[in-house]
């Protein structure tokens, strides 16, 4: 294209192409080392799948040697919403996922491939633009939205494949006079790729999670420049990878068909394309059972931020999330349960190629075994962080109350070879603790008898109060078990669980009905972590009083 054209569109001096390249060096990595990114376009709420698409890639990075890097992608300007950026920093931080490059929460931007907001490159990009104008890759398009809007019309009624191709790609054939003119006319234009595709052929493309795909030649001339300056994504997507050195690029599905048009794009721009992994959208069963992808208007749980008010640790969305990716997660976790999730060799090409369903059921079990890993000290710490934000009542009682809390969330905890799996989101633990405490605990002796039918008044009754005259607080737990079973024993209850349990009609009750008739009256709950531990902490005074109320 004449240069007289391309001083008229860039008015203003561009550096080089050739001084970009110089300031983004090839990177020196080990072999193997994967350079990856995450490209969110900060647009408001933190979507599940924008975590998934910075947790993967990032895991991924770091377990190969090589680097992670955050790239905001804000070129349309229209979509942005203030704050959104910090909403995504803070959340890469508060979920532990680490970037070498790019924005940092309350810190200068890292990297020296930058910069990494995309608003920020815009000579960058136009550099490029111009030069595919040079060298006729690229040309001014003047058709008008309402123009395309026609066209597209045009197209579906008449069945026609939508898009700026072919015979519709109007501005393509303009000559340069007539470009001339309409540029010294004032008319707005676009800048567009010239595609040297052709949809009858087929290509063949990799991605390391479909493996080959076969697509149709992309002939679309898609805008590269809008009207604004800013690139399309596939142009800046095109420029910054080839650029930051991106070796893989893990994004989510919605880009598989674009991928004929950007593998297109680095063989025009005579580049080596990254490899590509398209990551399943998380699903959601709709009310006629099909399978739809979880959606931030219908679906409270596709926003991260609803994760953190229920109270699930990050660490166990997180956990979810690898095992989402790769379902090995789960043996490894198991085989593993002590290292830190950062250990486990998450594999890109093991990610499942179909979606998967979003499971309560299954994040509800890893968010009990990740607190489950915890010591007291952590669960108390991370439950009244939750408090503070959430039931600032119970965080006072936990601060006035550090010790006995601590001593509380010990309770088959450490040095048990089974720890206690009742507490899976930070609520829970007001839920398994208030008891401990006396103006929270309410119960009644009508309602500790109405829990405890079929047992009689009277068998309970007896069992209160012969356990009460034998307890002795400085018991060790097999006189305070001897002690349970003398009550039982007192009363004509079995204490052989096998017998019993083989011809329960021929016993008026057993050990256990006393267990749960003492837990029953000390807590108000049928089912609560081991007993005897419960008691040392509630203390002789607590006990005692409980125990006193028939
Ligand atoms: N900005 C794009 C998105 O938010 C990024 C896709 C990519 O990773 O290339 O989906």
């Amino acid at each position: 294209m004449r240069k007289e054209i391309i001083d008229l569109v860039f008015p203003n001096p561009l550096p080089s192409t050739e001084e970009i390249e110089a300031k983004y060096p090839p990177r020196q990595l080990p072999d193997g080392a994967i350079v990856t990114r995450t490209a969110p376009s900060p647009t408001g709420l933190l979507h599940l799948g924008t975590l998934m698409a910075a947790l993967l890639p990032e895991r991924v990075a770091h377990q190969s040697g090589g680097v992670f890097i955050l790239r905001v992608e804000d070129t349309d300007q229209k979509r942005q919403v203030e704050g959104a950026k910090d909403l995504l920093l803070h959340a890469m931080k508060d979920y532990d996922i680490p970037n070498d490059e790019g924005p940092v929460l309350n810190e200068a931007e890292k990297g020296i491939y930058g910069p990494y907001v995309q608003s920020a490159r815009r000579e960058i990009y136009q550099a490029y633009v111009k030069k595919w104008l040079e060298e006729d890759k690229a040309y001014l398009c003047f058709c008008s939205e309402e123009d395309n809007e026609k066209t597209h019309e045009m197209q579906t009624k008449a069945n026609i494949r939508p898009g700026y191709y072919g015979p519709f790609a109007k501005c393509r054939k303009l000559t340069e006079d007539e470009v001339l003119a309409n540029l010294k006319a004032g008319k707005h234009f676009i800048v567009r790729f010239k595609s040297p595709g052709h949809y009858s052929k087929k290509i063949l493309i990799e991605d390391l999670i479909r493996g080959k795909r076969e697509f149709p030649e992309s002939d679309l001339d898609i805008p590269i420049m809008k009207g604004d300056g800013l690139p399309t994504y596939h142009f800046a997507h095109l420029i910054d990878d080839h650029l930051m050195g991106t070796t893989h690029v893990i994004r989510g599905e919605e880009w598989l068909s674009s991928l004929p048009l950007h593998t297109q794009l680095f063989a025009v721009a005579g580049w080596k394309a990254p490899k590509y992994a398209h990551i399943s959208h998380v699903q959601k069963l709709d009310e006629n059972g099909n399978r739809r992808k979880l959606s931030k208007r219908l679906d409270p749980e596709a926003n991260v931020t609803y994760f953190d008010e229920k109270g699930y640790p990050k660490d166990a969305l997180i956990e979810y999330l690898l095992n989402l990716g790769n379902s090995s997660f789960e043996d490894w976790r198991r085989q593993n349960p002590d290292k830190s999730y950062k250990e486990f060799p998450f594999n890109i090409k093991k990610i499942g190629s179909s979606g998967a369903l979003f499971d309560f059921v299954k994040l509800d079990s890893i968010s009990r075994d990740v607190i489950g890993r915890m010591s007291a000290e952590q669960v108390y710490n991370y439950a009244l962080d939750w408090c503070e934000k959430y039931d600032v009542p119970f965080a006072t009682v936990m601060k006035e109350n550090a010790d006995y809390m601590k001593k509380i969330l010990d309770i088959e905890r450490s040095g048990v070879k089974k720890v206690r799996k009742d507490i899976t989101i930070w609520s829970d633990v007001k839920k398994e603790s208030s008891f401990f405490f006396d103006n929270h605990f309410t119960l009644t002796t009508g309602e500790a008898y109405s829990i405890l039918k079929p047992l009689s008044v009277n068998e309970i009754q007896l069992i209160v109060k012969g356990f009460n005259e034998l307890y002795n607080p400085s018991d060790d737990k097999n006189t305070w078990f001897e002690k349970i079973k003398q009550v039982a024993t007192n009363i004509g209850f079995t204490c052989d669980m096998k017998a019993y349990k083989a011809n329960p009609e021929a016993f008026k009750g057993n050990v256990s009905d006393v267990a749960t008739v003492l837990r029953v009256f000390l807590t108000g709950k049928t089912q609560t972590p081991d007993l005897y531990a419960i008691m040392q902490v509630l203390g002789s005074e607590r006990v005692t009083k409980r125990l006193s109320i028939v």
